[in-house]
């Protein structure tokens, strides 16, 4: 399975994820070793038309073909920078942004603000 978030659902105190459910009432009972999957790899996306039954190994086929994987695959970012745990944020929607960049984005709005009091004085 891939990374992201997972809709639940709580009925009575009882814990659902949201795209078993639609699977279990559309698509029927949930064959044995097998998981739902999601045709697109966006966990979120539960449509009945982007549901299936398929195998672990299907799943992992689908999130490479989807770049998912490929994604997780990168070791920089844009600017360059290594995404290393110590320069990684983990946003809510699970992708990954860069602290250099973000520190360098934060010293260029300080310059600005400074350079804006210095022009107005
Ligand atoms: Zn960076």
């Amino acid at each position: 399975m891939g990374g992201g978030p997972v809709l639940m659902l709580s009925i009575k105190q009882q814990h659902y994820r949201v795209h078993a459910l639609v699977a279990e009432v559309f698509l029927g009972p949930r064959p044995e070793g097998m998981f739902v999957c999601h045709k697109d790899d966006v966990r979120t996306n539960n449509r009945l038309s982007n549901l299936y039954y398929g195998t672990h190994s299907e799943n992992t086929v689908d999130s490479v073909r989807n770049g998912t994987h490929n994604n997780a695959r990168k070791t920089h970012c844009k600017r360059g920078h290594e995404f290393t745990p110590e320069n990684t944020y983990i946003l809510k929607t699970g992708s990954r942004s860069c602290k250099a960049c973000a520190q360098e984005r934060n010293r260029q709005t300080k310059r600005r603000i400074r350079e804006r009091r210095l022009a107005s004085a």
